[in-house]
């Protein structure tokens, strides 16, 4: 039996660990239903939904069964009823957690989120949003509050299931102070928990692993539910590759949460697609493998594999996303060794690759001159996946040829406007970047690459 065979509740587990009449009763009339439609079989619990054979882990201490795939709703299609679609589709097939944040679609997207979840009674899902008090301007006690009622009406919930302070990390323990701490914003969100109109609370992790410890080091005054990181095969060991003193690997992050029994909700699971459009060569390692299955779905079965993880963060704004996630996790097959084993392989490879760690977030955008910042790191690091990049040194016979390749291939993939070129080194986007990429530093070196050189 593998770990997360052993970590998966099973319909026989599930029934022996909680009993007909007692916990069970306190969970939702969806559980109460599985209970009923429960076989004997030794598979993932599974709530009573159309054609679901989704894995769930259990939240420790409240037992609510999470799906093991939850829903980032960060990048939702424009049209209402496109959102609808989705989550009908995913809610069909078992997802029921749900991640929205009130700066995501700047500012639309808890609005959205709440209108396709409202349609369904509310104990169908479990929705997780933030304080994202991010800009000093909303630091104020005031404030934070404001927004964070706003989010109630926003999701027409009079309770949130998961709650998280968002994004910390970035600026240190300092900002860690301003932002929550010396405020009394934290101290306000511990009595909203007590008071039961949170659920669950956490927070999301990016950045300066000193704010990370320090709300780690106070666990005993916080009692974190859960912790949402950034974990994927390739941040596992190679997290910070340099860019900055103090980024942690994923390892770091999830053994220390594991060691005091804090869930992890993970995100960037294929690192902002990244994993999911591997070079040809590394493609092929992964087929010979597994034939059938796309390099996404082997990033996302390493996560799933790891046993103290709730649930996935995906953001699906497209059907074919949410069909083919849906299926890696209906059930999830875990890795076994050998295939973890090839992963740490290919992530030692891929770090050798001078990518830049852009997740397509797109917390910078707008840039006020127009240059779509995640499109162009986004093309850059296909360009090196795919072994356009590096380009050989400028006396190499195949230099121009090479170049010419890359530079055709960009210009055909961003429009002249939202170039490299465009950027005016105003510095707007620095701040709000959570991987703390020195944007327009890495404009300047895309910049380069297009330019002729003499020989
Ligand atoms: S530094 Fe460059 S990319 Fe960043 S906001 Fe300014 S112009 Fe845009
Ligand atoms: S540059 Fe930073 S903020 Fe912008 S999309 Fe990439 S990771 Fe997100």
């Amino acid at each position: 039996m593998t770990q997360n065979e052993r970590h998966d509740i099973s319909r026989r587990q599930f029934l022996r660990q909680f009993g007909f009449g007692s916990a069970l009763m306190a969970l939702s009339p969806l559980h109460a239903l599985a209970q009923e439609q429960a076989a004997d079989t030794n598979v993932a619990f599974t709530p009573a939904t159309e054609s679901n054979n989704m894995t769930y882990r259990l939240q420790n201490g409240s037992g609510e069964a999470i799906s093991l795939l939850g829903f980032g709703m960060m990048r939702l299609p424009r049209e209402q009823e496109e959102v609808n679609r989705l989550v009908d589709y995913a809610i069909a097939h078992g997802i029921n957690y749900f991640d929205t944040a009130p700066m995501y679609g700047r500012g639309t997207n808890e609005a959205a989120t709440g209108q396709a979840l409202s349609r369904y009674p509310r104990d169908k899902y479990f929705v997780a949003t933030k304080m994202s008090n991010q800009s000093p301007n909303l630091w104020s006690l005031e404030k934070s509050k404001e927004m964070y009622e706003n989010s109630f009406r926003q999701l027409q919930v009079d309770y949130i299931d998961y709650y998280l302070l968002h994004s910390i990390g970035g600026g240190g323990v300092d900002t860690l102070r301003g932002r929550f701490l010396d405020n009394g914003v934290l101290d306000f969100l511990l009595k909203e928990r007590e008071a039961r109109r949170i659920r669950h609370l956490g927070f999301s992790y990016h950045g300066d692993v000193a704010a990370f410890d320090y709300l780690l080091d106070h666990n005993d005054e916080y009692h974190w539910d859960f912790v949402q990181i950034q974990m994927n095969y390739l941040d596992w060991r190679h997290a910070g590759r340099g860019r900055r003193r103090s980024d942690a690997d994923a390892e770091y992050l999830y053994g220390r949460l594991e060691k005091l029994g804090i869930q992890c909700v993970i995100m960037e699971p294929i690192r902002g697609g990244g994993l999911a459009n591997v070079s040809d060569e590394i493609r092929s390692q992964l087929q010979a493998v597994r034939p059938a299955d796309s390099p996404a779905r082997w990033g996302f079965r390493w996560v799933g594999s790891h046993s103290n993880v709730l649930t996935t963060l995906s953001g699906m704004n497209r059907m074919e996303h949410l069909e083919e996630n849906v299926a890696t996790f209906s059930p999830l097959q875990p890795c076994t060794s050998a295939e973890e084993e090839l992963l740490a392989r290919i992530a030692d490879q891929m770090a050798g690759y001078p990518t830049i760690g852009c997740t397509t977030c797109a917390y910078c955008m707008p840039c006020p001159y127009g240059v779509d910042i995640p499109g162009n790191f986004a093309f850059y690091n296909d360009a090196v996946n795919k072994g356009l990049l590096p380009l050989p040194q400028s006396d190499a016979a195949d230099y121009i040829e090479r170049q010419r390749t890359y530079t055709e291939a960009y210009r055909k993939a961003i429009p002249e406007l939202e170039r490299a070129t465009a950027c005016q080194d105003c510095g707007e986007c620095l701040s709000k970047c959570p991987q703390h990429i020195r944007i327009p530093n890495q404009m300047s070196r895309l910049v380069e690459l297009t330019r002729k050189r003499r020989r």
